[in-house]
C-alpha cells in the first residue's frame, strides 16, 4: 500500500505519521514527478485551500492529480483538502478537483466556533473525536454522496465512491480509525477501479 500525501502547505506531517502508524508506505508529493508514479491512495491535508490551490497550479501538479483523482484514485481530503475536492465552493465560481459532488462553505462555523473539538458518530466507524480549525461544512450534496457524519447539525464528512472528505482533522487526534477506514475501505478495496467518475 503506497499512499501519497500532498506536502505543499498545511498539516501533511501529521497525516504521514498517522498513515505510517497503520503500516502504510507513504511519500510526499511536492513536485510534478511525485504525482506520476505508483500510488494506491492520495491524501490532501488541511491548510489554506487558496494557497494550496495556487501552489498546485504553479507547480504543475494540478492537472496530473486531477486526472488521477477523477480517474479513480482513492483520495482523502481533510478540511482544506475537502474544499479542494468539492464540486462547488459557496459564493464563488472557483472549484478545484471537483471530485465529490458537494458544495462546501469555507470557514463555515463562524468566529465563535472557529476552532473546536467535539465527538460525533461516524457511519461505519462509531463515535470519533473531531478537531475543527476554521473548517468548512457541506451545504449541499448530490444523492450519490453518502453523508458520514454531522457536527453542530451540519454534514462534516462524506464519501462518493473512491473519494472521502472530512471537515475535521482526524490526523490531529490519537484516533486512527478514519485513516484506517480510508486505507481498508477505499484504497485496499479498490474503490475507484471499476469505472470513471462522470462529474
Ligand atoms: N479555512 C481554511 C480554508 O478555507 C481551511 C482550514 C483548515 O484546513 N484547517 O482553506
Amino acid at each position: 500500500m503506497r499512499i501519497g500525501v500532498l506536502a505543499l502547505q498545511g498539516g501533511f506531517a501529521e497525516h504521514i505519521r498517522m498513515l505510517r502508524s497503520l503500516q502504510a508506505d507513504t511519500f510526499e508529493i511536492r513536485r510534478r514527478e511525485d504525482a506520476l508514479g505508483r500510488m494506491d491512495g492520495l491524501v490532501l491535508p488541511g491548510g489554506e485551500s487558496t494557497a494550496i490551490g495556487k501552489l498546485l497550479k504553479d507547480l504543475g501538479l494540478f492537472g496530473p492529480l486531477k486526472e488521477r483523482i477523477r480517474g479513480g484514485l482513492p483520495t482523502f481530503g481533510t478540511c482544506a483538502g475537502m474544499i479542494l475536492l468539492a464540486r462547488r465552493i459557496s459564493g464563488t465560481d472557483t472549484a478545484y478537483f471537483g471530485a465529490i459532488d458537494i458544495e462546501v462553505k469555507r470557514n463555515a462555523f463562524g468566529r465563535q466556533l472557529g476552532s473546536f473539538f467535539t465527538e460525533a458518530p461516524f457511519k461505519g466507524i462509531g463515535t470519533v473525536p473531531m478537531t475543527f480549525i476554521r473548517a468548512p461544512y457541506i451545504e449541499r450534496a448530490a444523492p450519490e454522496v453518502e453523508i458520514l457524519s454531522l457536527a453542530d447539525g451540519h454534514p462534516v464528512a462524506a464519501r462518493q465512491r473512491h473519494v472521502l472528505a472530512t471537515a475535521c482533522h482526524p490526523e490531529l487526534t490519537a484516533d486512527s480509525r478514519i485513516h484506517r477506514y480510508f486505507i481498508e475501505q477505499l484504497c485496499a478495496a479498490g474503490a475507484g477501479r471499476r469505472d470513471c467518475l462522470t462529474l
